[in-house]
């Protein structure tokens, strides 16, 4: 039997059995959904997109995997390519994982290694927001901040090596004063901060974190799993403010295939590139680079690209922002927008209890968590479509 993601197996709520997906829809055996989640937020191109399938099928054809150890393919290749190409800067380095966690572990190895590769043993410590979700293995959730995962700590207490603080930057000063020189990296959700409730906070703190790091000599990482792929309104964050190493997963093959690629600069790269083999990067995920996820993903930045995305997803962003003007609630502590996402913040979370039962009886899929009522749609649904997920999300507060 299946143990389900987070959740109390003993009271879980029976899942939507899915029996087919196409565009923005899920069927279940007697309904069609609205996927407002995107399955958690990758499926950008909607369910059985033509060309994506195709790319796969084409891959297929070929063959559907072969390892990155002593071999390399095609499909690999040209997708390292296309990131160094359209992502900014010299994020040029692309290291293949098969999830965003694991993408997550990848880059703190390499901050921590930078710097032992650099004789600076001292720099054991990681920078990391209050709020923070970076995945669900055991670096990411130490460098996590989210109280699903505060059971480690009550078993391991504080970590020594991950400092946690606000988006404030007060904190963040304070932070590089008392700590800069133990630091070896700065990690974030850069703009929007998904799994932790949807926060939202403005780029002059990554500015200013960009300049601290510098001063410092810590390097900063944006881990944009979700942020990556037009979530916030940019094509990902890193267009605005340059990191040394981007972590890039959930929508990097459209939802397709899981996969994700850690992407390092020049300066990160070189500190590796070297005659002492012991300089090397020691990981190798054993499905690293896989062919299908490889052909996905450079479909899917095609798409992105082709397709003019980010004028598709201006359209969303304003579109919600008509929706929800003037929407009030008194349950209600804050409505955040931003690029595809949406979210109402409510001062309890038995106030959004049972919406999922609800919307999926008015067609829409939705998974609210703790205090937070969201949608991440596929960038491919039409003006209807939307104001059904955002009418519904309303019509709640109203009943
Ligand atoms: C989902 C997520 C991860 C983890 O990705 P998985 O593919 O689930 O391992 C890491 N960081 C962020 C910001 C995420 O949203």
């Amino acid at each position: 039997m299946i143990w389900y993601p987070y959740a109390q197996m003993k009271t879980l709520a029976a899942p939507y059995k899915i029996i087919d997906a196409e565009g923005v829809y899920l069927y279940t055996e007697d309904r069609k959904l609205i996927d407002s989640v995107s399955s958690w937020w990758s499926v950008i191109h909607g369910y059985k997109n033509p060309e994506m399938n195709e790319a796969i099928e084409s891959q297929m054809e070929k063959f559907a995997h072969v390892m990155l150890g002593g071999l390399t393919h095609q499909a690999a290749l040209d997708l390292s390519d296309k990131l160094r190409t359209w992502l900014p800067g010299d994020l040029n380095y692309s290291f293949f994982s098969d999830s965003g966690s694991v993408g997550v572990e990848v880059a703190l190895k390499m901050a921590l290694q930078y710097y032992i590769n650099r004789s600076q043993k001292e720099r054991t410590m990681v920078l990391a927001l209050e709020h923070a979700y970076h995945g669900d293995t055991f670096k990411a959730m130490e460098v996590g901040d989210d109280p699903d995962y505060h059971f480690v700590l009550e078993a391991y207490g504080k970590s020594r090596n991950v400092v946690h603080i606000p988006t404030e930057i007060d904190a963040l000063e304070k932070a590089f004063r008392d700590y800069g020189e133990r630091l070896n990296c700065f990690i974030v959700e850069p703009l929007l901060q998904g799994a932790g409730g949807m926060r939202m906070y403005d780029v002059s703190f990554l500015r200013r974190a960009r300049e601290l790091c510098d001063r410092y000599d810590v390097l900063l990482i944006f881990d944009e799993v979700a942020t990556g792929f037009g979530r916030t309104g940019n094509r990902v964050v890193a267009d605005l403010v340059l990191p040394d190493i981007i972590v890039l997963g959930k929508a990097l093959t459209g939802g397709y295939v899981g996969h994700a690629v850690t992407v390092a600069g020049s300066k990160v790269y070189n500190a590796f590139y070297d005659d002492d083999p012991s300089f090397a990067l020691m990981h190798g995920p054993t499905f690293m680079g896989n062919a299908l996820a490889c052909a996905a993903a450079k479909k899917s930045i095609e798409l992105f690209e082709r397709e003019n995305y980010l004028s598709k997803i201006r359209r969303i962003e304003e579109m919600t922002r008509r929706e929800m003007e003037g929407f009030s609630d008194s349950s209600v502590k804050e409505v955040r927008i931003m690029g595809g996402c949406v979210c109402i913040e409510v001062y309890d979370s038995e106030r959004i209890r049972g919406y999922r039962q609800y919307a999926y009886e008015r067609g829409v899929f939705s998974r609210p968590f703790l205090n937070f009522l969201y949608a991440m749609v596929p960038y491919i649904i039409d003006e209807e479509e939307l104001v059904r997920v955002l009418s519904t999300m309303k019509e709640w507060f109203r009943r």
